[in-house]
């Protein structure tokens, strides 16, 4: 599996098959790679193997984000 950037998109909370469970459930994500859908329950395990979704979360939901941070994945 290889993944420079994240594939993790937030998405609205539709009933979705989450492709990690398996179980119809409030969709929280979508990898966009896979084209499956990752509810909230199983989101922190998705998350956990792609940090990057975090920062983009943090971005959504700061005004200042450390622009450092993300400098540091695009040149990779
Ligand atoms: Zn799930």
């Amino acid at each position: 599996m290889t993944l420079r950037r994240s594939s993790i998109r937030p998405v609205p909370p539709y009933e979705k098959v989450c492709y990690v469970c398996n179980e119809m459930d409030a969709a929280a994500a979508k990898d966009v790679a896979t084209g499956g859908y990752i509810c909230s329950e199983c989101i922190p395990y998705a998350i956990n193997a792609e940090m990057m979704i975090i920062s983009a979360w943090k971005n959504m939901k700061v005004r200042h984000p450390e622009p450092d941070e993300f400098n540091e994945w695009d040149n990779h």
